[in-house]
């Protein structure tokens, strides 16, 4: 830790509300109009309003008979077929009267016609003819769903920063939005550090190892809703790791990997500090991960001879030339664990989108955990099973600088920092990845 820059370590709790409100304050970026198709998973920058009535009329979920239900509450009862109904019918062929001991043979989607106020399904019918037994009486409205039921016309049916997921497409297409407005994605920079890291196309010396954080980092930023950069490798030398940290602040937010312990060589606290930053902390009560640092910056410093590139219309709003910036610690599965709980609120936040909150599944642990007290853990497992049979265990591991572990996890178990022994068959928090 640099002299200048005062240690503060906050519980988990803390520290996440602390992010929390930094990134209820970031306000939306600028908005850009894409095609419908190109918009999956990007951030809705408008609201949606249903365009008619959804259904637009009352709509049959059922292949089988419209019926008056008065007619068949006595079971079974025989009805005249006075006509058939499939979906899309044109206007001018669905009956518009119905009289009593009268139905309607009737397709799933189909509207119902004036005058009946049920739908059989076939399967409880036999028809001859121009005839139809019904086995089965219904309830006035089964099988029906009313005009408007899903959606009154003019109604919202999607938000501003919503995500646009599978079903928000589905339901954007249904009222005929070919393109929508979609927030710009936020560019997010990724500065990997330390002089034993090499590129993954060099071949690395005996002590050295190949860069996979900005590899991980750069997969966790895409599903956040962030645009990857990848800053070059950054050594443990103040000035070129200086250039680079600058370049880094040119964009939305800096994520940087490595250089945040205490050691002699942990340079980026100090380089910050020099550039003005405010942390708003140094360290969270976690493992893996403790070192993490959040903070921001107001002092954009180019290098000499250095054009300022581009900057988003978002960062025209943020305040001034305020960039936020993460320290997260070196250890891989460190500075996987540090992103999704503190990084990823940010990158929410810059790219348009509500703050969700933190979800935790729940499993039954299969082999008891014994740690020392006074950490929040987030320990890979490995989830299995379904519903009561949900179980989870711990991966054997070689610490946080365990790729390979990592891989072979699909969550985290959360373990609260009071606990010092969690017996097997106790269900236990999950963080699912
Ligand atoms: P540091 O936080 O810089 O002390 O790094 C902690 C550990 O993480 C060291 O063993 C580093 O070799 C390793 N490490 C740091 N950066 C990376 C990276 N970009 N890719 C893979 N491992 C890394
Ligand atoms: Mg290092």
């Amino acid at each position: 830790m640099p002299a200048s820059v005062e240690s503060t370590i906050l519980s988990f709790e803390h520290a996440r509300c602390v992010v929390e409100k930094h990134a209820a304050e970031i306000p939306p970026p600028a908005a850009e109009s894409v095609e419908l198709l190109s918009a999956a998973d990007r951030v809705l920058a408008e609201e949606i309003f249903a365009d008619r009535n959804i259904p637009p009329f009352p709509r049959s979920t059922r292949d089988g008979y419209a019926v008056r239900s008065a007619d068949v509450a006595r079971a079974p009862a025989v009805l005249d077929v006075i006509g058939e109904i499939k979906a899309g019918e044109k206007l001018q062929k669905i009956p518009t009267s119905i009289e009593p001991g009268q139905a309607v043979s009737i397709m799933t989607g189909a509207p119902v016609p004036d005058g009946t106020d049920a739908v059989v399904m076939v399967e409880h019918t036999r028809r001859e003819a121009d005839r139809v037994e019904i086995y089965k009486s219904v309830a006035s409205g089964e099988n029906i769903v009313p005009r408007g039921a899903e959606a009154i016309e003019g109604s919202r049916l999607l938000h501003r920063g919503s995500r646009l997921n599978e079903a928000a497409l589905a339901l954007a297409a249904s009222v005929g939005k070919s393109r929508v407005q979609v927030y710009e994605q936020p560019r997010i920079a990724v500065l990997s550090t330390g002089d034993e890291i090499v590129d993954i196309q060099s071949i690395p010396g005996p002590t050295q190892i190949r860069n996979s954080n900005s590899y991980s980092l750069a997969a966790q930023i895409l599903r956040a809703g962030g645009e990857p950069i990848l800053l070059p490798i950054a050594p443990d030398e103040p000035q070129r790791l200086r250039v680079l940290i600058e370049e880094g602040l040119q964009s939305d937010l800096l994520l940087m990997s490595g250089g945040v312990s205490m050691g002699g060589y942990d340079l980026v606290e100090q380089i910050l500090s020099e550039l003005q930053s405010e942390f708003f902390f140094t360290g969270a009560k976690i493992q893996p991960g403790k070192p993490v640092v959040f903070g921001r910056t107001s002092a954009v410093l180019l290098p000499r001879g250095q054009e300022r590139p581009r900057r988003s219309a978002l960062e025209e709003k943020v305040s001034g030339e305020t960039t936020y910036f993460f320290g997260l610690p070196g250890n891989p599965v460190s500075t996987m664990v540090t992103f999704e709980i503190f990084a990823r609120p940010m990158i929410e936040a810059l790219s348009g989108q509500h703050p969700r909150q933190l979800a935790f599944l729940h499993a039954k642990l299969k082999s008891e955990i014994r740690v020392k007290p006074g950490l929040r853990r987030f320990l890979p497992a490995i989830h299995s099973g379904e519903f009561e049979q949900s179980e989870v265990e711990l991966v054997a591991w070689q610490g946080s600088g365990d790729i390979a572990a990592m891989a072979r996890a699909n969550c985290y178990v959360v373990v609260p920092p009071e606990s010092e022994h969690i017996p097997s068959g106790e269900w236990v928090a999950l963080m699912m990845r």
